[in-house]
């Protein structure tokens, strides 16, 4: 059993204030895996004290010794990949391959895109022509508070305090207490990454400590959160009083817009990705809209493709989807497809109870719901297992209309031949991103959202640029 009760304080790894143990379920066992503590408002306190004092020397550096420490970070992180593959997978259940490829590899990305993009940043720079001697700073916001979630841990931790540190800001980290053991060996990378003491504070802990500790601390100026919309909600009302930033990444109910011609490959590539990650994304495509003249076809590949996704144990490789996180968010999934049966859904393939090659551990099967309609729990919940709902649709107009219908918007897809018809939904689907014939997003793009999935965009320029204040300054005297 691994035992990881230290949090990361001032460059070093101390004690909690108060012992406070916490066991770390192995979602694919249902057995405890490791133990760490929950912090303490102490704790966090320490921390915030500790990311306070290195903030003039860090804001101080040149913004090209920072990208120095955060190239060697990266090689680090690619350096023992390996090692961060075992950790996510054995604390949220990601099969061993999937954790490799897609979940350490998306960290990859960021860490890379965002060094792209401060290579290239213009930290001050005129405000424009006809207005001689006005400059526009960009300049770190001070001292940040990074919550993330469990379902992509290194890609939400990457995605958070490489910007911040690339920007100048010192931090404090409060990992998802599901996945704390990645989290504390990217604490391992940043150290050896030469990073200064008191920049970079890792404290795990809960919402409603923790969590609220930061969310509301007066030397806290942004709090950066990816989570649930309901904690988006508490942590907003929490940092009002202190009128800090809040930037939120939320929740999502991916539209998936699939037209009569559509390529052959765009119904099994939507469920596949529906179902990635076990449906543990935010930005998944949970409801697939068909139009009508492809329909039946579309059900048919769809059902195939459902029982084509093999549930499996996460430590062997393959490609297949593990347990979903924990037994709170089984038997939601398992309420929530009760309800689709109910509410009179046709359940074309999975169900409720667990695959029938398994006997524990939080593996759901993957289950698709066919003739919903937009009034339906299924089509209306994020459910964040695998579980896809299909409907039909007559027109462009109503598609859209559907789409849109929804508290959330994060992510939008779209699957035709027609320029044009891709040009207008590009433009009318209501959402942070929308992404066309299943072309990924670029290198840098900003992940963000709309409404009730919170209007953070993080990634590349965009994301250093939320982690800055922007100052003007007029009266510029230019260099000779
Ligand atoms: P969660 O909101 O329960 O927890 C996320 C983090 O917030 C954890 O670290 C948790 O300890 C902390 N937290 C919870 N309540 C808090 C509070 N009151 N104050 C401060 N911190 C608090 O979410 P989760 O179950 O870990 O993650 C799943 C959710 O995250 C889903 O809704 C998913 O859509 C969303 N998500 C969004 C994105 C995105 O980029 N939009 C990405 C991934 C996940």
């Amino acid at each position: 059993m691994i035992e990881k009760r230290e949090f990361y304080i001032d460059g070093q790894w101390v004690a909690p204030q108060m012992a406070r143990d916490h066991a770390v379920i192995d979602p694919a066992t249902e057995e405890p895996c490791a133990t760490i503590s929950l912090g303490t408002e102490a704790d966090a306190n320490a921390a915030v004290a500790a990311a306070k004092a290195a903030l003039p020397a860090w804001r101080a550096t040149p913004p090209a010794a920072r990208l120095a420490m955060v190239e060697k970070l990266l090689e680090i992180y690619q350096a023992r990949a390996e090692d961060m593959a075992q950790a996510i997978s054995l604390e949220m259940g990601a099969p061993i391959d999937f954790a490799l490829k897609n979940q350490v590899a998306s960290g990859t990305w960021h860490i890379t895109n965002f060094i792209t993009a401060a290579r290239d940043f213009e930290w001050i720079h005129p405000l424009g022509d006809g207005t001689p001697g006005a400059m526009i700073a960009y300049e770190p916001i001070g001292v940040v508070g990074l919550i993330t979630p469990w379902n992509w841990p290194m890609n939400q931790i990457t995605l958070k305090v490489t910007p911040a540190l690339l920007a100048g800001c010192t931090m404090v980290l409060k990992p998802s207490e599901e996945s704390p053991l990645s989290a504390m060996l990217f604490a391992e990378m940043v150290h050896e990454a030469g990073i200064p003491a008191g920049v970079f504070n890792l404290v795990n802990g809960d919402g409603m400590g923790v969590g609220s500790t930061l969310s509301g601390h007066e030397d806290i100026e942004m709090i950066s959160f990816t989570g649930s919309t309901r904690a988006g909600r508490a942590i907003s009302k929490n940092a009002a009083e202190t009128l800090k930033r809040v930037t939120l990444e939320l929740g999502g109910k991916g539209a998936n817009l699939i037209f009569a011609d559509a390529d052959d490959d765009a119904v099994a590539r939507g469920v596949k990705h529906c179902f990635n990650n076990s449906g543990q994304s935010c930005n998944a495509p949970t409801r697939m809209l068909v139009e009508r003249a492809i329909y039946p076809k579309a059900l048919e590949i769809a059902k195939a493709t459902a029982q084509a996704t093999k549930v499996g144990n996460p430590r062997e490789h393959g490609a297949f989807i593990g347990p979903v996180i924990n037994k709170a968010q089984f038997d939601k999934i398992q309420g929530l497809i009760e309800a689709g049966i109910k509410d009179g859904a046709t359940l074309l393939a999975g169900g409720p109870g667990l695959p029938e090659n398994m006997n524990r551990g939080y593996f759901v099967r993957p289950t698709i719901f066919a003739d919903c309609t937009p009034d339906m729990t299924t089509m209306r919940e994020e459910i964040f297992g695998p579980v896809l709902s299909i409907m039909p649709f007559d027109t462009e107009e109503e598609a859209v209309a559907i789409a849109n219908d929804t508290d959330y918007g994060l992510t939008n897809y779209a699957q035709t031949q027609d320029p044009e018809r891709l040009r207008r939904l590009g433009r009318a689907l209501h959402a942070g991103m929308v992404e066309l014939n299943g072309a990924p997003r670029g290198a840098g793009a900003p992940f963000g959202g709309v409404k009730a999935s919170g209007r953070a965009r993080e990634g590349g320029r965009f994301g250093i640029e939320e982690f800055c204040d922007i100052k003007s300054i007029s009266g510029w005297a230019q260099e000779a």
